[in-house]
């Protein structure tokens, strides 16, 4: 899944108004960030694939990141960190967002996502219906969005820019320079998300300033 997990972490602010948007943000998308990071070191791969659907237009091999032990070792992480800092209810809440993530992926990947570390792959396979794939994904922020009532200006381009760019990427093929480089490309999404991130947290301090 894409920006649906960003529909999680809405659902999350609403019940934990204390959490800033966007730790929720980073936790619910942290396995991807660290996927994209582990491509852009050469230590897992995702690769163009030509595909008339755009759910696999990814050639997938994430044996550490997105395998459920490596998920559960990551959101072990997280929990400790917050733990130790005396954030107990967040540590809670942030090592489940974290951990959120592999489960969502499972409905929507197809026999990619590994139990062990590159061992055992499943996957539940949505992709293999697009336009529902996409419909949910859309549905699933809108929902979260309009729960969250507290907007501001970076909450309205946060909406867009994820709504825009996800409809993008399942609308057209990749730019052909894009396709022959994984490091483009995974920087691209790794930029993308990171935006996402950022417009949460400037939208929660504006929050904090009015
Ligand atoms: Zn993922």
């Amino acid at each position: 899944m894409f920006i649906g997990h960003y529909g999680l972490g809405y659902v999350v602010k609403k019940k934990a108004p204390e959490l800033p948007l966007w730790l929720l943000f980073a936790s619910v998308q942290l396995l991807d960030l660290v996927a994209f990071t582990f491509v852009l070191f050469g230590i897992e791969k995702a690769s163009y694939n030509p595909s008339d659907n755009p759910f696999f237009r990814n050639q997938l091999d994430l044996p550490f990141s997105h395998s459920l032990l490596g998920a559960i070792i990551i959101s072990l992480i997280v929990f400790i960190i917050f733990w130790i800092k005396d954030k107990k209810r967040w540590a809670w809440i942030l090592g489940l967002c974290v951990l959120s993530h592999w489960f969502i992926d499972l409905i929507v990947h197809i026999n990619d996502l590994p139990i062990l570390f590159g061992k055992y792959k499943v996957g539940l396979g949505l992709w293999n219906f697009p336009y529902l794939t996409y419909a949910i994904e859309i549905l699933f922020v809108l929902i979260g969005w309009l729960l969250v009532r507290k907007r501001n200006v970076f909450s309205y381009v946060l909406l867009f820019l994820m709504i825009a760019s996800f409809s993008g990427m399942i609308f057209s093929d990749e730019p052909e320079i894009m396709k022959h480089n994984d490091y483009l490309r995974t920087s691209v999404v790794l930029i993308s998300n990171g935006l996402f991130i950022l417009l949460a947290y400037l939208s929660d301090r504006k929050l904090k300033n009015e």
